[in-house]
């Protein structure tokens, strides 16, 4: 539903700002690609873009894969940014860029719905989700482009339903060129992790879409040429349990009527190991993974980070239940706890071991604004708001170097080539097996896909098998799944350690960021420079 009675018509350039390089970034993986070369188009700005109104003309830059350039400005009436706290430099970067071409510049999402003050020189700050303060943003455009003398904000009081979203703009994007595409059925997760600022932003009570747009989003996805893996982004695909299992159905049908070419993923908690009728009907929609965060193994720290959900079944014995439905874990892990001791580095990369988990995004603690993390430690005195030399804002109670330097020792040990390739290899060979088995359709059959597919190994065998500075447990990983015939698992193994490998390199002798949060600024190889 949009905004109704504005009759001016407008320009405006939608821009996503670059990530800092980061775990999640995954730039060492697209060399390896038929030319992938960002993560997931945004979500967010994409719903923005298809609310505007419809005789408005929208041009959307993804600065992950290309800069906006002086054109993209020079045609713009008003810019539209958008993003993470992580990205807080490159938006005010936009910003800047923007007013040197005298352009109003509003600003909304995560980041500044949580913190207004780090966007000072926004003309127009977008606080809260797509609701009213949207639609008092479009009327004010559609008044006046000319830049307001001060800064004026919009606070959302009330929301969009999620049922009347309209379908994120996808044809605005290159879809082509990310890894994965994203599409989200709720928002909001019944729990209150210390350290999450999910319940705060999007509330305890997951807001829904409706089975059907889910459908039509899948739908739009494939003619805009989306086909292989859909990341729900979901902040807990089962935190309404019930609303999951109305639309694992509509999945399945959808799965079938097109030939089961599309791979699914999701985050959920843990918890989910205890709901075998949720977890056998995403085994037959062909969801592959599932993103937990397990945040660590150690009881007493779960217990303190209110993260006692995670214990309801034995955390090994929740992964292995899950992979015994043919989905791999992806798990996130927090060091620089207040429960850390001298050895958790040695327990985590145990845990690493048994579970068999290929890829645990590894961060250290970072303070979120709107958490009751941050409430505690400013009540504390444990912020460390004033220097940017850090990975993390938190004053840990370990010394800060020693949380760092065992940071660094888990990345280097659970990254070692040969290591993570037999987590990789375990997964080919058990959790693969346990996935449905669907005849191989037209479409995953053609020459198209095959080509793709000959272009990731061709990249895959030079760039790694060749010119690779671990040839010897690639090509033993490698070799045995050549040998089984798994050119699929082989790929998608090998594409993502790739990334893994790499980057705990960099990680572990102290050229990237502890923290996916960190505000902390290294220069990022993206490929739009
Ligand atoms: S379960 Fe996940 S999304 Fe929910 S509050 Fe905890 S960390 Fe946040």
């Amino acid at each position: 539903m949009r905004v109704e009675g504005i009759e001016a018509a407008r320009r405006i350039l939608c821009v996503f700002p670059r990530y800092t390089s980061a775990f999640g970034t995954f730039e060492y993986a697209y060399p390896l690609t038929d030319g992938m070369k960002a993560f997931m188009p945004p979500q967010g700005l994409l719903v923005i873009a298809a609310y505007l109104p419809a005789h408005w003309h929208v041009r959307f830059v993804d600065e992950n894969l290309t800069p906006a350039t002086t054109e993209d400005f020079a045609w713009a009436e008003a810019v539209f940014v958008s993003g993470m706290h992580i990205q807080r430099q490159q938006m005010n970067d936009i910003c800047r860029r923007a007013h040197q071409f005298d352009l109003p510049v509003a600003i909304g999402g995560p980041s500044v719905s949580a913190c207004p003050d780090y966007y000072p020189s926004f003309d127009y700050l977008h606080v809260g989700e797509l609701g009213d303060a949207t639609d008092a943003l479009i009327r004010r455009l559609a008044e006046d482009t000319a830049r307001p003398e001060r800064q004026v904000v919009f606070t959302t009081k009330e929301r969009v339903a999620m049922s009347d979203f309209p379908l994120p703009a996808y044809e605005l994007a290159e879809v082509r060129r990310y890894m994965l595409s994203s599409v989200q059925y709720s928002s909001g997760c019944p729990y209150q992790c210390e350290f999450c600022d999910i319940p705060g932003l999007y509330g305890r009570n997951p807001r829904l879409k409706t089975p059907q747009q889910i459908i039509a989003e899948l739908d739009k996805m494939r003619e805009c040429g989306i086909a292989d893996t859909v990341y729900f982004v979901d902040d807990n695909f089962i935190g309404n349990r019930k609303a999951a299992l109305d639309l694992l159905p509509h999945l399945i049908e959808w799965q079938k009527k097109h030939g089961y070419v599309t791979r699914l993923a999701c985050e959920a908690t843990l918890n989910i190991a205890k709901r075998p009728e949720i977890l056998e009907k995403m085994r037959e929609a062909a969801f592959v993974t599932i993103f937990c965060g397990i945040e660590t193994p150690d009881a007493d720290a779960l217990k303190a980070m209110h993260k006692d959900h995670n214990m309801m079944v034995p955390i090994l014995e929740g992964v292995k239940t899950i992979n015994s439905y043919g989905m791999e874990v992806v798990s996130g892990i927090i060091m620089g706890l207040d429960t850390d001791k001298p050895g958790t580095a040695d327990a985590l990369l145990s845990f690493v071991e048994e579970s068999r988990i290929p890829l645990l995004t590894i961060n250290l603690l970072q303070a979120l604004p709107k958490t009751p993390l941050w409430d505690r430690l400013e009540r504390e005195k444990r912020l460390v708001l004033d220097d940017d030399t850090r990975d993390s804002n938190v004053e840990f109670l370990l010394p800060y170097d020693q949380v760092v330097s065992s940071w660094k020792r888990a990345m280097k040990l659970a990254y070692e080539p040969a290591k993570l390739l037999a987590r990789y290899e375990y997964q080919c060979e058990y959790t693969h097996a346990n996935r449905i088995k669907v005849p191989v359709s037209p479409e995953l059959r053609s020459w198209k896909n095959i080509k793709r597919g000959l272009i990731m190994l061709r990249n895959i065998f030079w760039q790694v098998g060749v010119l690779g500075s671990y040839k010897r447990a690639f090509w033993s990983f490698a070799l045995r799944r050549l040998r089984h015939g798994d050119i699929e698992g082989l790929i998608g193994s090998v594409v993502i350690a790739h990334h893994l490998i790499m980057f705990a390199r960099a990680a572990s002798s102290g050229r990237q960021n502890a923290s996916n949060y960190s505000l902390r600024l290294r220069e990022a190889s993206v490929p739009a420079e």
